[in-house]
């Protein structure tokens, strides 16, 4: 057998190998396997613009991964699948990490931003006294750190290039958010959103019949959904990450894209095996019921929207800390 010797599509150094899907030589071809199948987190690119050229690329863990998924190497067979039970543990871990910091942990800086939460290395928190009063503006920074703590481990949030994480983290943490503290109220038999104290999910400022009505919205819509389906904790763990991993947002780069649709297909089709094995026969019409919930999740989102540009026109969103105002669009 002949093997005419190419240039690797992602190094240019000659090869005969042809993997994932490109003509490309061993390294670059076991470089992108051990960064999908160990999910392992990429080194911020060298040069610092994330234009590493072709002669540099070897040293520069980040250019070369964006390389990779650019040169169409395919990503899929290699994103580790593992059986349904373990995938739930593993998801359950994740959400338990992320109450924990929500519920007992407050951080030294007050003001915290997005970017300094996805790219610093360790917000540093400190242990909230037990008996500590927390108000609505703590308890809505804290919601936001802890769901953006959460966030940032999953593979196809870190591996994305920084523009890309901030736009899928800016876009869907505070969906991430309510959608939690909507299963942890709904799993407690309650029927309103609220903190995990009991308080109020939004600022009581303001007597206006539009805010009451956006308000009420806000507070029971996931809930009744949760209670309509009757969803399970599987169910939620998964929903919880397809809210994320979300490939239609506007201004994804072109890696953006393919690493968050192939996730997302990844963990649709968890769910869809779940369904099932729970459901049997009914477990394509079970599917099709769970995925409606995302669309909830949009029509909540645009209530709080609102809700917090109703404030703003009346001056009176100065409780809201600015990392939640990333998250809403507000000024
Ligand atoms: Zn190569
Ligand atoms: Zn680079």
């Amino acid at each position: 057998m002949v093997h005419v010797a190419r240039n690797c599509v992602i190094c240019q150094r000659l090869t005969s190998d042809f993997s994932y899907g490109v003509d490309c030589c061993n390294a670059c071809k076991m470089f992108f396997r051990r960064h999908v199948v160990k999910e392992s987190p990429l080194k911020p690119c060298v040069s610092g613009n994330g234009e590493c050229s072709s002669d540099t690329l070897a040293g520069c863990q980040f250019c070369r991964f964006h390389k990779c998924l650019q040169s169409g190497m395919t990503l899929e067979p290699l994103i580790p699948k593992p059986p349904l039970n373990e995938l739930f543990e593993k998801l359950s871990k994740l959400d338990s990490y992320r109450y924990q910091i929500l519920c007992n942990y407050y951080p030294i800086d007050p003001d915290l931003n997005v970017a300094t939460v996805l790219f610093f290395k360790r917000v540093i928190y400190t242990e909230r006294d037990p008996g500590s009063q927390m108000n609505f503006t703590s308890w809505i920074y804290m919601s936001a750190l802890a769901t953006i703590e959460f966030m940032k481990m999953f593979a196809f949030l870190y591996l994305a290039k920084p523009e890309d994480q901030l736009i899928l983290t800016k876009s869907s943490f505070m969906n991430v958010s309510s959608f939690c503290a909507a299963f942890r109220v709904y799993s407690s038999n309650q029927e309103v959103l609220s903190f995990p104290d009991g308080s109020d999910v939004l600022p009581h400022e303001f007597e206006n019949s539009r805010l009451e009505e956006v308000g009420n919205c806000i507070r029971r819509r996931l809930i009744s959904k949760f209670i309509d389906l009757k969803i399970n904790k599987e169910e939620f763990l998964l929903l919880l990450v397809l809210i994320f991993c979300n490939p239609a947002l506007p201004n994804l780069s072109e890696t953006g894209q393919i690493l968050v649709s192939t996730y997302q297909n990844v963990y649709s089709s968890a769910l869809f095996h779940y369904c099932l094995q729970k459901y049997e026969k009914c477990g394509p019409i079970r599917y099709t019921e769970l995925l409606s919930v995302i669309s909830v999740v949009g029509k909540h989102s645009e209530d709080v929207n609102n809700y917090y540009v109703i404030l703003q026109l009346h001056g009176l969103d100065y409780s809201i800390p600015s990392i939640v105002r990333e998250g809403i669009n507000l000024l």
